[in-house]
Formats: C-alpha cells, structure tokens, sequence
C-alpha cells in the first residue's frame, strides 16, 4: 500500500539518513555490539547532523522538524537493525519532558547540548523493586534547604552508562495516601556527587545498548533542578507515555517488515530438493500470513501517527499500538526465523539479533499487560 505521511522534504530527508547509518553506523554495529555499548562520538556527530531531537525550535538547536522526521528515524533505525543507538529514547522520549515540563532558564542550560549531542539523557523510573507499579517507587528526595536530596538505587536504565543528565522519578511525598501525588521529577546532571553508575546489564539483546544499574546516595542538587511541579510527576509521566509507546509500536513494525523482507529474498536463495524453499506452499503460505500481519499494523500505525501528528491525545490507540504491534512483530520475526533453518539460531544473521531484540518491546515502555489494562479502564471496564 503506498503511504501517503511523507512529503518531499521528509524524503529527502530519509535519504540522507540512511546515508548517515551506512556511513557512521552500520560499519560500527559489530564492534558495539562486543563492547556493550555505542562510540559516545555517534551522539555527537548525529547532533552535529540535526540528528537528533529534530523536532525541538531553532532557538535551543532544532530544526523546529514535525514528528514524522522523528517517525523517519525511528523506521530507519529498525530497517539497519539498530537497536543500541538510543536516539529515539533521547530525542522523543526523553527530551520532551525537559521541553514541555522545564522552565525558560532549564530549556537555555540542557536543549541546546541535547540537540547536539553533547548530552546524552536517561530516564529512571524502574526500581529492583518496581516497574510496572510506578506508584511504589522507593526513591526519594528530601528538601533541605535550596537543595532536594536523592536517595535509591534505579535499574533497566537505557543509556545507563552513556549518560550525562537524566530524568529521575522520586518519591517527595511518602504518605502512601499520596502514592500518586508524591512524585516529583528530578534532572540529575551525571558528574553530581552521591550519583554513580553501576553495572552494564547483560542482556539478552540489544547487546550495544548500555542498559545498567544507577545509584543515588545522599545525592544532592539545586532546588532548581526540580522538573515541573512538585508533585507532579506522575501526571508528566502519564502524558508523555503515550508517544514513547507510539515510539515503540513504529519501531515493532518497522522491523517485522524488514525481517519479512529480508525472508523473502533468502527463501528465494536458499534451496532445498532441487528448488528454492519459496516454491514449498508452507513457505508461501507462512509468508503471506506475515505479510498480512505486516500491512494490516502499517495502516493502523500510520492512522495512529498521523492523529499524533495533528495533536490528538491518544491514550487507548497508543496502548494498543503498542501491545498488538510487539506481539505481531515477535510471532512475524519468529516464523520468519524459522526458514533461516540452523542460520537463524546463529548470531551473526540480522534475524537472529531482530528476534533477541524484539522480545523486550513487549516488556518496557509499560508490559503489554499494562497496556490491556489501561485499554480495559478506558473502555469502562
Ligand atoms: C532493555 C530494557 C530497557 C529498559 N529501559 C528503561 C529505562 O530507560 N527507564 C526505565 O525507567 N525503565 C526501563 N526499563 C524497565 C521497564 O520499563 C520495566 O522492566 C517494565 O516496566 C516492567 O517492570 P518490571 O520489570 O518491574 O516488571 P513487573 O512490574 O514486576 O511485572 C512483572 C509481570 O507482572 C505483570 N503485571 C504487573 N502488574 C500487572 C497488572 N496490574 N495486571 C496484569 N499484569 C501485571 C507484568 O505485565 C509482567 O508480566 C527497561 C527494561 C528493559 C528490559
């Protein structure tokens, strides 16, 4: 079906960003991949490309770009396989909160080293002890004076080690009366005393992505690095989800068509008694069944994309964006692993590394349980 989102600009635009992957990417991939994380210079030289948080106005480095350059990225992204290069994360994740929730003199101090790559963000919400259940986090910050002190310990933090500001959830309010209302957001420079970085997490994709540990002991920082209201965190939380789903669902869609793909041509290659396995009516029939998959989640995530484009708040089509198309790229990315014989089970083949990548998107950026749940309460149920 011909997609109708992208007008010449963001065309050429896709063009030059595919260069940039083949050129400052792609050759880099493998080497990330063993050292657990990406070249810190990648960050910069995306910024110094208008790469990153295009979106953001020129006044703090942006292009002031609509979010389908962003969409651009994300699907560019996902078609080389890149899963370690958090840049959606930093640009449509995280950068939005210092954008919407931050006061004139944060905007000026941190948008302008974000947009070029001279910092690097994280955000940390999950807890050992909590993920799903945000309410329950168990850091705090404790007013003294001018300053907000920080005490718990944050984990599954992406860009852990990379980082050099991130957006923390802490709880200014114990009562647990005020579970929801007791949170507050923090911007926690990384060379602040009583913050350290803890171990890289080995995972079971995503191997150049420096997911790790963060740590906060009696970690002090200006009043002036509260983020919005005191109190507020969770309202700010709840607001800003809705796209890092939608992030999550162009990315889940982006890599089952690419995985699909890339299937086509090595079942057309690939032979086995005296023909290519593509003539096998199993092979057609698994392969038209993904296909079918894969087209019915692009019309949907484009009609989400394009309502998110005209600014409509879209909390159950975000949620089941993003569980129905995490699901389908995983059972895609599966059966279509399946033909690869014993090369899909090997490292090195592309769909191998996209089916280990896949299976966290039905983990983070909320379980797609949590997202049934939120669809659930906003049908009525
Ligand atoms: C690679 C990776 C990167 C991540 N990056 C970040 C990051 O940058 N920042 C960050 O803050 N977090 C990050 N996370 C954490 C991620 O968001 C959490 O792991 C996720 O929200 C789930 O929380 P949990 O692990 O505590 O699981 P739990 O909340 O303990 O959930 C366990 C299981 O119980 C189910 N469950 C829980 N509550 C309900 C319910 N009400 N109804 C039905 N089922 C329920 C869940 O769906 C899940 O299946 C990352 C995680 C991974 C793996």
């Amino acid at each position: 079906m011909d997609r109708t989102l992208f007008n010449d600009e963001h065309k050429a635009f896709r063009t030059a960003f595919k260069q940039f992957l083949v050129r400052e990417v792609v050759p880099h991939q493998a080497r990330w991949r063993d050292e657990g994380q990406v070249d810190r210079e990648i960050w910069r030289k995306a910024g110094a490309q208008g790469f990153l948080c295009p979106w953001l106005d020129e006044k703090y480095g942006g292009a002031g770009a609509d979010f389908l350059y962003s969409v651009i990225i994300m699907e560019e992204l996902a078609r080389a396989y890149e899963s370690g290069f958090a840049m959606i994360l930093h640009s449509d994740i995280i950068v939005p909160y210092l954008y919407s929730f931050g006061n004139e003199e944060q905007k000026q101090k941190w948008l302008p080293g974000c947009a070029s790559g001279e910092i690097v963000t994280a955000l940390a919400m999950t807890e050992p002890g909590t993920g799903s259940d945000l309410a329950a986090l168990a850091t705090t910050a404790v007013k003294q004076g001018d300053e907000w002190v920080i005490n718990g310990a944050k984990t599954f933090i992406s860009n852990g080690q990379l980082c050099d500001l991130v957006v923390v959830a802490a709880k200014t309010d114990p009562d647990p009366k005020n579970a929801h209302k007791g949170i507050s957001l923090f911007v926690v420079e990384a060379n602040r005393k009583g913050f350290t970085k803890g171990k890289r997490l080995h995972k079971m994709g995503m191997d150049s992505q420096d997911t790790s540990e963060l740590f906060f002991e009696d970690c002090r920082i200006p009043a002036g690095n509260l983020l919005g209201a005191e109190g507020g965190g969770f309202m700010m939380l709840m607001q800003k989800l809705q796209q890092e789903r939608l992030c999550v669902a162009i990315g889940a869609v982006t890599a089952a068509e690419q995985v699909l793909e890339d299937t086509i041509k090595y079942t057309k290659e690939r032979t086995a008694f005296g023909k290519p396995i593509s003539k096998f009516q199993n092979t057609q029939f698994k392969l038209v069944e993904c296909l079918a998959k894969c087209e019915v989640g692009r019309a949907f995530i484009d009609k989400v994309v394009s309502e998110h484009v005209a600014g409509k708040y879209l909390v159950k089509e975000c949620s089941i964006a993003k569980f129905w198309t995490t699901d389908m790229a995983q059972e895609v990315i599966d059966t279509c692993l399946q033909f690869f014989g014993g090369y899909g089970y090997m490292l090195e083949y592309p769909v191998t590394r996209a089916f280990m990548d896949a299976r966290v998107q039905r983990i983070y950026a909320g379980t797609n349980e949590i997202m049934k749940v939120i669809v659930a309460k906003q049908i009525g149920l």
